[in-house]
C-alpha cells in the first residue's frame, strides 16, 4: 500500500512514530493510501529545519525566490493530468474539474506570488528637510499554513505561495482527508530546487499535529482556511501567544435573482454555484432566493437542470458530479435532509444517499433541491456544505436583504439582475466579503478575499497576502547639515 511521507527539511521521510492514519478513495470507500500520523517529534524537526533555513531564504535575492517558485508553477503544469486524476481520486471530485480548476489554480498561485513579489513596494515619507520616513517589510520567519479538504492544492499553495515569495519558511499540513497532492507537491519542490527546510509539509490529524502547529511558540503566524469553529479554537490558542492570524471559515451563501435578470444565465448561473464540487465549496451559493413573479417557472427550470447532474466515477472525463469527501460528510448531508423535512421542506429533487454502478460502497450523494422552508430555519442557517440548495421565493429588496443577511456567516453573495441601480442598493446592503453580480466564483488573484462575521478574520489575495506574511518596521532618519 501507498505510504505518504512528511517533507521535512528537503527530504521525504517517515513519522517519527512510525504511525499511519488510513486515506479513503471516497468513490470506493476503499482505503488506498496510508498518511503520516504525525506528531510534535515531527513538527520539531520541521521548526528546526525552517528555523535553520530561514536567514539563508530571507536573504536570497528576491528574483532569485521569484524563479524557484516559477519553476514550481512550471512542473505542477506539466504534471496537469497527473495530479488532476490524483486530486480527484483522492478527493471523490470530477477530474475535469480538477483538469480545469484546481491544479491550473495552484500553479497560479505559485505563477502569481513569485511576480507579485517582485512588484511590491514600501513607503517614504519625507517628514521634514531633515527628516525622512521609511518603511521595510520583513518576512515574519516560521509562519503555519493549514488547508481544508474541498479544494485540496488550491487552497494548500494559496497560502504557501505568498509565504514563500515574501521570505518566510513554512509548516505546512493539509487536512488529513485529502493529503495526497501535497505530498505530490513536496517531491516537485525538491525537483524544482526549493532549498531545504524552507517548506516542511507535515501530514496527520487536526486535533494532533495541527493544534501543536497553532501551539508552536516559533512559529510566527497562522493562516488557517476551515470551519468556524475550527477557527474559534485556533483563535483561543493563537491570540494570546500575539500570533498574526487570518482566518478563511465557514459560508452559508445566498444566491439572489431578481425577474430582470438575463433568465437563462441566472439558471446556468444558480446551479453552477449550488453544486460545483457537490456543494463543497465555502463560496457555494445554497441558499437561492428568487424574485417571487417568475417563482414558479424557475423553479421547475432549476429542478430540471439539477436532475442532469449524475453521480458517476469521478474518474470519468464526462462526469459532472462526482462523490462526497467522506464517510461522515455524506452522514452529515443526509441527517440535514432529515432536519429539513421535519422543519416542513419539501425534497424537489435528490435527498438521498445513490450507487453509481460499480461504486456500490462509494459515498455519492444526489444533488438536492428543497423549498418551502422558512429563511431563518436550521436548513437555512447552518452550513451543511453538501449538495444541498434550498430555494424560496421573495418579493422586494428589503425582504431579500433580511433573509440574505439572517446568517451568521457573511462570505460571498450571488446577485443576478440588469438594473443597475439595484446592484449598486443591493451590494452595499449584502453583509458579506464578495459580491458576484451576474457570475459567481470569477476569481482575480489581486482582489481581497474574505469574509464578514463568522466566515472569517483578516483577508487573503493580492498584496494582502504578501502584507500578513511580512511585518513593516519605520525607520526615522534625521540627518543634519542636508
Ligand atoms: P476543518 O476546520 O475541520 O479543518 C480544516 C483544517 O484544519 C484541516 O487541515 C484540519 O485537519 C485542521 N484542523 C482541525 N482541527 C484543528 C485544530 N484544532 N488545530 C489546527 N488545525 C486543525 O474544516 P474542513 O476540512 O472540514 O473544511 C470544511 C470547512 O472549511 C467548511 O466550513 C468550509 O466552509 C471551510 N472553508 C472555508 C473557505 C474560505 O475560504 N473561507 C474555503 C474552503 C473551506 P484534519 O482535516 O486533518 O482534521
Amino acid at each position: 500500500m501507498l505510504k505518504l511521507q512528511n517533507y521535512i527539511n528537503g527530504k521525504l521521510v517517515a513519522p517519527q512514530n512510525k504511525q499511519y492514519i488510513d486515506n479513503y478513495n471516497p468513490a470506493t470507500g476503499a482505503v488506498y493510501s496510508l498518511i503520516p500520523k504525525s506528531n510534535k517529534k515531527d513538527l520539531e524537526k520541521a521548526v528546526e529545519a525552517a528555523e535553520n533555513a530561514f536567514l539563508s531564504w530571507k536573504n536570497t535575492p528576491q528574483e532569485d525566490r521569484s524563479n524557484i517558485l516559477l519553476r514550481i508553477a512550471d512542473l505542477i503544469e506539466k504534471d496537469l493530468h497527473s495530479l488532476a486524476s490524483a486530486e480527484s481520486f483522492d478527493n471523490g471530485k470530477p477530474v475535469s474539474l480538477a483538469t480545469k480548476m484546481d491544479i491550473p489554480r495552484a500553479a497560479q498561485n505559485f505563477r502569481f506570488y513569485a511576480t507579485a513579489a517582485l512588484h511590491n513596494h514600501t513607503n517614504t515619507y519625507q517628514t521634514d528637510e531633515n527628516i525622512l520616513n521609511y518603511t521595510l517589510r520583513e518576512p515574519l520567519g516560521v509562519v503555519g499554513c493549514i488547508s481544508p479538504w474541498n479544494l485540496p492544492l488550491y487552497l494548500f499553495t494559496w497560502k504557501i505561495a505568498p509565504a514563500l515569495a515574501s521570505g518566510n519558511c513554512v509548516i505546512a499540513k493539509p487536512s488529513e482527508i485529502t493529503p495526497y497532492t501535497a505530498f505530490l507537491l513536496s517531491k516537485i519542490c525538491i525537483k524544482a530546487g526549493l532549498p531545504a527546510g524552507v517548506l516542511n509539509i507535515v501530514h496527520g490529524l487536526g486535533s494532533e499535529i495541527g493544534a501543536e502547529i497553532v501551539a508552536h511558540p516559533q512559529i510566527k503566524a497562522i493562516s488557517f482556511t476551515g470551519g468556524t469553529q475550527t477557527g474559534a479554537n485556533i483563535a483561543r490558542v493563537a491570540a494570546p501567544m500575539f500570533k498574526k492570524l487570518s482566518l478563511e471559515l465557514g459560508g452559508k451563501n445566498p444566491t439572489i435573482i431578481f425577474a430582470d435578470a438575463d433568465y437563462q444565465k441566472a439558471l446556468t448561473g444558480a446551479v453552477k454555484a449550488a453544486f460545483t464540487n457537490q456543494g463543497q465549496i465555502c463560496l457555494c451559493g445554497s441558499r437561492i432566493f428568487i424574485e417571487k413573479i417568475i417563482y414558479e417557472k424557475f423553479k421547475k427550470d432549476f429542478v430540471e437542470e439539477v436532475k442532469k447532474l449524475i453521480p458517476a466515477s469521478p474518474a470519468s472525463v464526462n462526469t459532472n458530479f462526482g462523490a462526497v469527501v467522506s464517510k461522515e460528510h455524506l452522514e452529515k448531508i443526509i441527517s440535514y435532509v432529515e432536519i429539513a423535512k421535519s422543519e416542513g421542506g419539501k425534497i424537489l429533487c435528490g435527498g438521498t444517499q445513490t450507487h453509481p454502478k460499480g461504486f456500490e460502497n462509494g459515498y455519492f450523494f444526489q444533488p438536492t433541491v428543497i423549498e418551502g422552508l422558512a429563511y431563518d430555519c436550521r436548513t437555512n442557517q447552518e452550513e451543511i456544505f453538501g449538495a444541498i440548495a434550498t430555494i424560496q421565493p421573495f418579493e422586494t429588496e428589503e425582504e431579500v436583504l433580511k433573509y440574505a443577511n439572517s446568517v451568521r456567516y457573511g462570505l460571498s453573495a450571488s446577485l443576478w439582475t440588469e438594473n443597475n441601480s439595484r446592484v449598486q442598493r443591493m451590494s452595499k446592503g449584502l453583509a458579506s466579503g464578495i459580491v458576484w453580480v451576474n457570475c459567481w466564483l470569477i476569481r482575480d488573484l489581486r482582489t481581497p478575499f474574505g469574509g464578514v462575521k463568522d466566515s472569517g478574520m483578516g483577508r487573503e489575495g493580492g498584496f494582502e497576502a504578501l502584507n500578513f506574511f511580512t511585518e513593516e518596521k519605520n525607520i526615522c532618519i534625521y540627518s543634519t547639515n542636508v
